[in-house]
């Protein structure tokens, strides 16, 4: 039995977050982002989760550039050939000899390992990887011009503009691994003018500075791409939040939609649709199909007896003894309006729809409400009207609720306070 006859959940009151993030924690840390100036790291969780949802795609891009920045450096054996040509064959012994095996095997060994790494550890591998090769590119490039007499080579050490380049916008280090990365390239430039045998001092503060300033500018523009990237994922769970609140108020309001507000019941709205069905799915095994419609007896004198109010009780114990007599699967029990209660109970023919009714009338009469205006009975009692019909061609379920409707007004010109039944 599908869940469009059982009785409505009760709504929840608050939203839970799902995943690893609430929107406490989401919610804090836009506020944080929302600074001038931020450290750039997320409440512990939520980093956890930002680590989680970007490592794959992150070690990718990693290796992925590594290999083409690769191609890049063994490249730049023109420039050496050009500014440093005394020393070429030790640059191709060192860029092809020594750097580009340390690069493919580091490379390709995580690579391999790339699956049976946590996204943690994975994304701290990628990160030292970029930091350690890059600084040991830097080192490779100092190495070479220290043996180098050729007055060019002097200049070629602003080459390690493209090194921190490097680390900082294309591998796109986390800032913090960029601002170490790029101390220790700088560190290696101060050292490594030193020992260049050809190095004019006048060139030492010029130098220092375009370096310096490469290193500057970069950090600024990766500071920029990194405060970026978590502002848009901040934005991507805030959108999925909404998404979720969304799917839920309309689930909610699609539900409510369906319900009486008084007694809990579905409407007559919801009703007149399940019917529908019900009558379409018997019409496969010419099953037959119960309406039976109830209404209260002399509600007009309890609500002038009682006042409005307990009326309004009064119908939320009648829908309740009603609901609580029809169990079995696939019965569904709807307020219809006013004092009337309506109720489809697939595969009932007469005599089991018949019984169904008189336990409801009985259970009606069980609930022993005071009615001291009727002229029935001295409690409240309800008339019920039964229709059972096999489902066939050419009839129709709005045939099933006039002739119930018709049963229930011949019960009250009997005399109120019983079942008729009709077939039809
Ligand atoms: P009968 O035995 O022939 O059914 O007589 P009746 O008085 O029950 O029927 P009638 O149609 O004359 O009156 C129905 C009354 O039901 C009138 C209306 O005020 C009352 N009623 C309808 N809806 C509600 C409701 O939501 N709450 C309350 N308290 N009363 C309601
Ligand atoms: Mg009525
Ligand atoms: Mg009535």
């Amino acid at each position: 039995m599908s869940t469009f006859s059982r009785a409505l959940p009760p709504a929840r009151r608050t939203v839970q977050p799902t995943g690893h993030t609430s929107r406490e924690d989401v919610a804090a840390a836009t506020e944080q982002f929302d600074k001038t100036l931020s450290w750039l790291r997320f409440p512990a969780a939520l980093e956890h989760q930002f680590v989680n949802d970007s490592a794959a795609r992150r070690l990718r891009y990693f290796l992925l550039s590594g290999l083409l920045s690769l191609f890049v450096f063994n490249g730049f054996l023109l420039v050496d050939y050009l500014m440093a040509p005394d020393v070429f064959w030790l640059a191709v012994k060192i860029r092809v000899g020594l750097f580009t095996p340390f690069a493919i095997i580091a490379l390709l060994s995580v690579w391999l390992k790339r699956h049976s790494m946590s996204p943690q550890t994975s994304t701290l591998v990628g990160e030292c990887l970029v930091l350690v090769s890059g600084s040991f590119a830097a080192a490779c490039l100092a190495y070479i011009l220290s043996n180098s007499h050729a007055t060019t080579s002097q200049y070629y050490h602003v080459g390690l503009m493209v090194v921190i380049m490097y680390g900082n916008m294309v591998q796109r280090l986390r800032f913090w691994y960029a601002v170490a990365f790029s101390l220790t390239v700088y560190l290696i430039h101060l050292g490594g003018v030193m020992m260049v045998p050809a190095f004019n001092p006048r060139l030492n503060l010029p130098m220092a500075l375009l370096i310096g300033a490469t290193m500057v500018f970069t950090l600024m523009a990766n500071y920029a791409l990194e405060r970026d990237e978590r502002r848009q994922y901040l934005l991507s769970l805030r959108r999925k939040h909404l998404l979720q609140d969304l799917g839920e108020v309309q689930q909610r309001l699609q539900q409510l939609s369906r319900m009486d507000t008084l007694t809990g019941l579905f409407n007559r709205r919801h009703f007149q649709q399940y019917l529908e069905q019900t009558w379409q799915r018997a019409q496969y095994d010419q099953a037959p199909v119960a309406v039976l419609m109830l209404d209260v007896d002399h509600f007009k004198q309890y609500n002038d007896r009682y006042g409005h109010p307990v009326g309004d009780q009064c119908l939320m114990q009648v829908a309740q003894a009603m609901q609580d007599s029809l169990r079995r699967p696939g019965d569904l029990v709807a307020r219809y309006g006013g004092e009337e209660f309506i109720a489809v109970l697939p595969g009932a023919d007469k005599d089991t729809a018949h019984q169904a009714a008189e336990r409801i009338r009985e259970a009606i009469i069980k609930l022993g409400i005071r009615h001291e205006a009727s002229a029935t009975a001295p409690m409240v009692t309800a008339s019920i009207g039964v229709v059972s019909c096999r489902a066939r061609e050419g009839v129709q379920e709005q045939d099933l609720i006039a002739a119930a409707d018709s049963a229930l007004y011949k019960a009250k010109q009997a005399g109120r306070n019983q079942v008729l039944s009709l077939s039809l």
